[in-house]
């Protein structure tokens, strides 16, 4: 009898490790989503939402090496790890329980309204991003809090995508990106000037004056560094505050944050069966097996303990620094920075003739239908 595998949270990490366990397996996918949601890129969703779905909202029946999986829509409530076994509320209100030999809990963070755990259905999440994209698009001056990647990429999007608005980015550091490379960080200061973006260093939120737990807001931002309150039309909240989705796991597998413990190989400290992957896994001070191919290593890792063969488990190494695209893709192409601040850069004309087509989806995703 085939092994069974329950994938806890099928975002961007859990569906590419259900697409490179292989054949073999029973798989279960249980997603609060309908489609995969990427948490890639919003920059670029909040400022061309259509170019966006296109390439980072997707249905799950276009992965060709997702044919015979079993996607439940529902959020898993709690886990039985004596039992093994899943307790899914499915998205039509019914409950059941999903068991597995081996359990991936890759559930991710919610972070701002971009990224819940919410049970939604498809014509909700479209009309959240189309709303949220005129909002902003309605706004004469933008103030994004936060130095991260989500704050930086959506100032400079904001800032290249409508040039007459007045786009001012406030972060608690000298320069935005922390956890980057200096010589990234200086490269992105710069863009983002280039781009006119109104930079506003040492500039820390206070977050006891907000008044709303929205991540769109429109009252002023007092700081509690010291400088005069802020009112923009509108004011975007990136200030990393996640939240990880967790709550449905027992409590010996999380950290003091409620992140899951994870070992050298992204199973789960004193779970011999349970495995974490993604933005919830602890697995180094960035969190970063969403990237680094961390997926990959995974379904290698979790193929060699249903086969009996543990010893062939590869261990998870993460570089010091974050690396990736943060901006997306512009009118030059999209720039790539790598974890030793060196940047390379595919020119505009491959993204639709390379980089997609060949590089994403034929090798990360293994085959894709066209959409309908
Ligand atoms: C191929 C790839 C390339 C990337 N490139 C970049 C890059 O260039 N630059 C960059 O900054 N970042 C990049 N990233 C990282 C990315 O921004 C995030 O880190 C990534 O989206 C996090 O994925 P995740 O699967 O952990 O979380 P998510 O994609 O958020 O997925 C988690 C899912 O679990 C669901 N869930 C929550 N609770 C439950 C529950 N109780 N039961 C079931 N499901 C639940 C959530 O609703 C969600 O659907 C990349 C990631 C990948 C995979």
């Amino acid at each position: 009898m085939q092994k069974r595998i329950v994938i806890a949270g099928f975002g961007d990490t859990g569906l590419l490790v259900a697409i490179h366990l292989g054949p073999g397996f029973e798989i279960v996918g249980i997603s609060p989503k309908p489609c995969l949601v990427s948490g890639q890129e919003l920059g670029t969703r909040l400022t061309q939402p259509d170019s966006w779905k296109r390439d980072y909202l997707m249905a799950f029946g276009r992965y060709k090496k997702l044919d015979g999986a079993r996607i439940v829509h529902g959020a898993i409530t709690a886990v039985d790890t004596e039992q093994q076994c899943v307790e899914v509320l499915a998205a039509d209100g019914t409950s059941s329980s999903e068991p597995y030999d081996a359990l991936l809990i890759s559930s991710g963070v919610t972070n701002g309204f971009w990224r819940t755990s919410e049970i939604e259905d498809i014509e909700t999440i479209d009309r959240n991003i189309g709303d949220t994209a005129k909002r902003l698009e309605a706004a004469e001056t933008i103030a994004i809090i936060g130095g991260g990647a989500t704050g930086t990429s959506v100032s400079a999007n904001l800032a290249l995508r409508y040039p007459t608005k007045n786009v001012h980015y406030f972060y608690s550091q000298e320069q935005p990106l922390p956890g980057y490379h200096p010589t990234t960080r200086d490269s992105i200061e710069r863009q983002l000037t280039a781009s006119g973006v109104y930079l506003h260093p040492n500039h820390r939120a206070d977050l006891s004056r907000k008044t709303s737990t929205d991540s769109l807001t429109a009252d002023p931002t007092h700081w509690s560094t010291g400088q005069d309150p802020f009112q923009a039309d509108l004011t975007l909240w990136a200030v990393g505050n996640v939240t990880p989705n967790s709550a449905f796991l027992p409590s010996e597998m999380l950290d003091e944050r409620g992140f899951v413990r994870t070992d050298r190989h992204l199973r789960v400290e004193g779970f011999q069966n349970v495995f974490a992957v993604g933005d919830i896994a602890a697995s180094d001070v960035n969190r970063s097996s969403a990237r680094n191919w961390g997926f990959q290593l995974v379904a290698h890792n979790m193929r060699a303990l249903l086969r009996s063969e543990e010893r062939a488990m590869k261990v998870y190494e993460a570089p010091p620094y974050r690396w990736g695209s943060i901006l997306g893709v512009q009118d030059d192409g999209l720039k790539v920075f790598q974890p030793n601040g060196r940047s390379f850069r595919f020119p505009r004309w491959s993204i639709r003739t390379i980089l997609f087509p060949l590089f994403v989806r034929r090798m990360i995703y293994r085959g894709m239908r066209p959409s309908d």
